[in-house]
């Protein structure tokens, strides 16, 4: 062997040309075959360092050590290994200087986990309780009322959304007092406005502090950090994180599937945006005729001009939280009977809702099989199995698999069965940049081959541009009433919602669309000729 291989050779899981040199050494390794890290990333004074790559690929490891919870053992699991043998590690690097602090035990930081669903878990009181533990800076109401969390205070943390316990756990985080700070994940269960508003204070915070992140929201990542560490690799079996790269280039590279610096490729595809708006194939066949239709609830109202959705078309929905986007996708599924209008009930529907159950104890195989008579055929291996990344886990339990993990089989049970209509509700949630990639491909492909119509709902902007032929644009007032407009062509659809939001796009040299800077030249320019997204 190469000396560096643990459960399988790196050589080859990835394509990997020539061996980067940190790969000589590891930071740490869990165990004797556990999974193993090589590199760190480096929090830098005024700036915001991103992690882009996958789960299970070593971010939150890497954080454990650079917090001092975790004494990096350099690979070595039977020797004991010195602050000492650890500094001599990275002597000359840029990373001395923090290691030295940690080795002094003189290093606090504060984290926003990943999963927020288990803070209701180990806290009951109110929303006020949780925040009032963590204000160290006296910042904490400025965090409050740019997150629109002054009307939910009084609220039990059990009983929030998810949107509002994101944005709860983004507070708390914010509000410490650390050396650095490291939030992994800001987007689950936020709108693309509350993304932002996220996103600014992080920014605020770096001026004054080191942060580091991990997004899988690349149009957020893009505008959040300064620079990004690739993590590539093997999940669960070995990670890679990269020297630190500018933002821009950054994920360039990682859309592309190849990194240049290190050799290394990844995917056998790349990403590319285009920067006109798709023109509409005019031979397509109108398919299928949602008719208009209105829902109340106690609350909120609903009102759906009817529209047509085209046959191999896909169909993007875009809104904010709150305002009719799962109600409308109910409606046509049948769960919901609307209160004036009707569906045409001889139309076959396949629906993803957006939040999924996941509690039986029958496995991800029996599931599949009792959805299609095509498990066996290679098409299902090639097509649904292998991007959805489901061969590892067939035998699992539903209701021991991830969030991740159970989004991707519903991904494939919605997909699996005959329909002349699909519909997935927000099938980007709890997926890593990686799947956002291979999902959008893969409902593409899917659509194309089939005389059926498909309908995404999803805050991820570039989920929505790799996706749509066309969109659909929910406008109102979250929680109170909502509308459904279009479906329009991508060009007028994506500047009337972006118009509604403030926000602009320009495209650097690949085509690729960047948030531009509030209040920047080319936004004040672009929102003047109605050039949100893109340029007619
Ligand atoms: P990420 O944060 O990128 O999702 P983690 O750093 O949490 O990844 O985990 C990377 C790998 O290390 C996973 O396969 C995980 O199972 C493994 N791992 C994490 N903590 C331990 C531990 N204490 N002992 C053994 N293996 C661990
Ligand atoms: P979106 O998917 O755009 O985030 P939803 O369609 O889920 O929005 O919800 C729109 C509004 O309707 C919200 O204010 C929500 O609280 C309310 N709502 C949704 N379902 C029900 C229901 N079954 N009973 C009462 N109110 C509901
Ligand atoms: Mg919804």
């Amino acid at each position: 062997g190469c000396g560096i291989c643990v459960k399988k050779c790196p050589f080859e899981a990835l394509d990997i040309v020539n061996l980067p040199e940190e790969l000589d050494q590891p930071t740490h390794r869990y165990g004797q075959n556990g999974f193993v890290l090589y590199g760190l990333p480096i929090p830098v004074e005024g700036k915001v360092t991103g992690i882009l790559g996958p789960n299970g690929i070593g971010k939150s490891t890497a954080v454990k050590i650079l917090s001092g919870m975790l004494v990096p053992n350099l690979g070595m699991t039977d020797a004991p290994v010195s602050w000492k043998d650890v500094l001599d590690l990275f002597q000359g690097t840029e990373l001395f200087d923090y290691i030295q602090l940690l080795s002094q035990k003189n290093v606090k930081v504060a984290v926003k986990p990943q999963y927020i669903d288990q803070i209701p878990k180990v806290f009951s009181g109110s929303v006020r309780d949780l925040l009032a533990t963590t204000d160290e800076r006296g910042r904490l109401d400025y965090y409050v009322d740019r997150l629109s969390l002054r009307p939910i205070l009084d609220r039990t943390i059990v009983n929030l959304s998810g949107g509002e316990l994101q944005r709860v756990a983004i507070a708390a985080c914010l509000a410490r007092d650390a050396d650095f700070y490291f939030l992994d994940e800001i987007t689950p269960y936020l709108d693309v406005y509350q993304r932002m508003a996220a996103a600014n204070l992080i920014r605020e915070l770096a001026q004054e502090r080191p942060v580091v992140i991990v997004e899988h929201d690349l149009a957020i990542l893009d505008m959040l950090a300064d620079t990004v560490h690739i993590a590539y690799g093997e999940p669960a079996v070995f990670g890679v994180i990269t020297y630190p790269k500018g933002v821009r280039v950054g994920i360039n590279q990682y859309l592309e599937g190849f990194l240049p610096e290190e050799n290394v490729r990844f995917r056998d595809f790349s990403v590319a945006f285009e920067t006109r708006a798709h023109t509409t194939e005019v031979n397509r066949e109108e398919l299928f005729v949602f008719p208009s239709m209105t829902k109340r609830f106690e609350q909120f109202s609903l009102v759906v001009d009817g529209g047509e959705i085209r046959s191999g078309e896909v169909l993007g929905v875009v809104g904010a939280n709150g305002i009719g986007k799962s109600t409308f996708a109910k409606l046509l599924a049948g769960v919901l009977e609307p209160d004036t209008g009707s569906m045409d009930t001889r139309v076959r529907i396949s629906y993803k809702p957006q939040y999924l159950k996941g509690d039986t104890e029958a496995t991800v195989e029996e599931i599949l099989r009792q959805t299609t008579t095509k498990f066996d055929t290679s098409f299902y291996q090639h097509e649904i199995l292998e991007p959805l990344s489901l061969t590892q886990v067939l035998q699992a339990p539903i209701n021991t698999l991830s969030g991740g993990e159970l989004q991707r089989v519903a991904i494939a049970i919605c997909l699996s069965r005959d329909a002349d209509l699909y519909i997935l509700d927000e099938p980007s949630a709890h997926l890593d940049v990686e799947q956002r990639v291979k999902i959008s491909r893969l409902i593409r492909r899917h659509a194309e081959g089939r005389d059926a119509s498909t309908l995404v709902i999803d805050h991820d902007i570039y989920v929505i541009d790799m996706i749509s032929d066309r969109i659909l644009v929910f406008e109102g007032e979250p929680g109170i009433s909502g509308k459904a407009t279009g479906p329009f062509d991508m060009a007028p659809g994506m500047n009337r919602f972006l118009a509604a939001l403030g926000i602009t796009f320009r495209r650097d040299k690949t085509g690729r669309p960047r948030i531009n800077k509030p209040g920047s030249f080319l936004d004040r320019e672009q929102m003047a000729a109605g050039e949100y997204y893109y340029a007619e």
